[in-house]
């Protein structure tokens, strides 16, 4: 009877990394729709991350036939650099991680996670291989302690506490009045959007993937919220390989090197400093969000 049971176990694991994966990324980028399409090939082999480098290679992609949305784009991501992705609304900065997550092919050139084509390896392998970070994590009607320990599937009390306290979460963990057993969701408690977003890094620590793939738009949040989750992811990602898809770029301007995206190819790239003294893309989208930021301040005196 275990010989039976062993195989069902295993097919629960890593339905449950796939799903995870789907789920965040439709948080994420509102994928909920999207049919998948694409398959592992036959007896694809498990992705094994040795050194968490991330590349496109000339990558041409377009969601239909004639209207392509990524020309030929490359670059690459070093094993433990820290980079962002950047580019006006509608460049092409989701398709980038929909196509990372290969929830999508490329119509010509190849992505390489670890070394390794993913078209190669199988997609539960793949995207157990990368953590995302979603706006908006989706928090099952369970406790505290199962939302945190869905990131990965046999996760011990030890380890969600680590990941709790690691997601800085412990705070108000030590509030609720059952702690980690607690009711949360649509018919227990109701965390905000911080706690929420608190709650998705603390998934995260528990699957510990090499690769984190970061939304950092976090205007949904106060300031004050806003800094402390962006310290917090800041310290999760010290030891890993992570891109940063950033909507703002005062959030990313620390980043080891920034991706300027414009109408599908790679436009500009290196760190704020000399994007700032190119005086191109980057430099005009900097000064935009300068000024728009002061106008917010101003308004809000
Ligand atoms: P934003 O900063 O506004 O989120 P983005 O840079 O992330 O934008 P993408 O979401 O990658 O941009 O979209 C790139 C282009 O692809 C857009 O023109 C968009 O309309 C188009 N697009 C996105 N998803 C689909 C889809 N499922 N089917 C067809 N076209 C799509």
């Amino acid at each position: 009877l275990m010989q039976l049971f062993r195989p069902l176990d295993m097919l629960g694991t890593v339905y449950r990394t796939v799903r995870q994966g789907l789920i965040d990324m439709a948080a994420m980028f509102g994928l909920l729709d999207t049919a998948v399409e694409v398959r592992d090939a036959p007896g694809a082999p498990a992705l094994v991350v040795r050194t968490p480098t991330v590349v496109f290679e000339n990558v041409v992609f377009g969601y239909e036939k004639d209207r392509t949305i990524l020309h030929g784009l490359s670059f690459e991501v070093p094993a433990g650099s820290h980079v962002a992705i950047v580019g006006p609304s509608g460049a092409g900065k989701s398709t980038i991680a929909r196509l990372l997550f290969r929830f999508y092919d490329p119509q010509a050139g190849r992505i390489l996670v670890g070394g390794q084509d993913i078209r190669e390896v199988t997609q539960a392998s793949l995207r157990a291989a990368i953590g995302i970070v979603p706006q908006d994590s989706v928090l099952f009607n369970d406790t505290i302690g199962y939302n945190i320990g869905y990131g990965r599937a046999g996760a011990s009390a030890e380890e969600i506490e680590a990941a709790a306290r690691g997601a800085s979460l412990m705070p108000l963990i030590e509030r609720l009045p059952a702690g980690f057993e607690t009711e949360v969701g649509e018919r227990g408690l109701k965390l905000s959007g911080g706690e929420k977003q608190r709650v998705a890094i603390a998934r995260t620590l528990v699957k510990n993937p090499p690769i984190l793939l970061l939304d950092e738009a976090t205007s949904a949040l106060d300031t004050r919220t806003e800094q402390d989750i962006l310290a917090t992811l800041h310290r999760v990602s010290e030891d890993r390989t992570s891109i940063s898809i950033a909507h703002r770029l005062s959030t990313i301007a620390d980043s080891d090197r920034i991706f300027v995206l414009h109408e599908g190819t790679l436009a500009e790239s290196g760190s704020h400093t000399e994007l700032l003294g190119a005086g191109g893309l980057y430099a005009e989208m900097w000064r935009r969000q300068a000024s728009e930021d002061d106008a917010v301040a101003q308004a809000a005196e």
